[in-house]
């Protein structure tokens, strides 16, 4: 029986490896766009029935103008990168909520929340730009199905086997969530160092690309770096994700890469 599992998961690693586009990082992925997506749907339009959506109209279009000119980005890219079927599978939604966690995330298909919490850590235009563009590559790059794909390696199925399909027990529920970033009290910052990194890259080439500054994901950092040494960050916050110097140098090093990159993407 053993030989039987080491064999299948043998078997699984070979069929499921791939590329992240843009960064080469090679990646697990067992869940399929056709197993997540409708759950995904039907994941976000409940949580957006269950949580109260920002009265703010000026604050939700600005927010919603980001996160069409980025979504636009990261749609130009993939379509002229062999990529016409994905692109094709994003159904593209910005919803502001009335709420002051400092979060955002972004499900799979492109179905994006920001906390009105988050709000004074952007600052301005390209500081939302800089979150849109980290929470959007989350979904790019695929990092909850890698998370929830590593779980079902462990598992071997049952769980995460109900996850893809119903989504509605608690446990599958709690999954969901913690691979989504769903309802944690700092979402955006849960998923490991490896892809928080490479978030931060690819969201900076896409701003970069949709022309906002790139700068300001810097001083996004800054001032999460602030907020935190005042002592308003929970304790995850110190133990689950870079630290925000290493974070603020990694993106300061990328950044010439990153407008090249750009630069190279918008003239395809
Ligand atoms: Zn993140």
């Amino acid at each position: 029986m053993k030989k039987v599992i080491s064999l299948t998961i043998v078997f699984l690693f070979l069929v499921s490896c791939s590329t992240v586009p843009i960064t080469g990082r090679k990646r697990f992925n067992v869940v399929s766009d056709a197993q997540i997506l409708p759950t995904s749907f039907a994941q976000y339009a409940g949580f957006l029935k269950e949580h109260k959506i920002s009265s703010d109209a000026k604050m939700t279009k600005e927010v919603q103008n980001v996160g069409v000119n980025i979504s636009r980005a990261v749609d130009k890219f993939m379509r002229a990168n062999g990529m016409v079927n994905e692109a094709n599978s994003y159904r593209w939604e910005f919803n502001l909520i009335d709420d002051k966690t400092v979060n955002a995330w972004c499900m799979p298909g492109g179905k994006v929340v920001f906390y009105t919490g988050i709000l004074p850590i952007c600052d301005n235009t390209d500081g939302i730009a800089a979150v849109m563009g980290h929470e959007v590559a989350h979904a790019f790059a695929k990092h909850g199905q890698e998370r929830m794909s590593s779980g079902m390696l462990q598992q071997l199925g049952g769980v995460a086997v109900a996850v893809g399909t119903s989504g509605k027990s608690s446990e599958s529920q709690q999954i969901w969530n913690t691979a989504f970033g769903v309802g944690s009290t700092l979402g955006m910052l849960a998923f490991s160092r490896t892809h928080e990194n490479e978030a931060d890259k690819l969201g900076m080439v896409f701003m970069i690309m949709a022309g906002y500054q790139p700068e300001e994901a810097v001083n996004v950092w800054v001032r999460m770096s602030q907020r935190a040494s005042s002592g308003g960050a929970p304790p995850e916050f110190l133990s689950t994700h870079p630290s925000n110097q290493t974070r603020i140098n990694n993106l300061k090093a990328y950044m010439p890469t990153a407008i090249a990159m750009a630069k190279k993407y918008n003239a395809q």
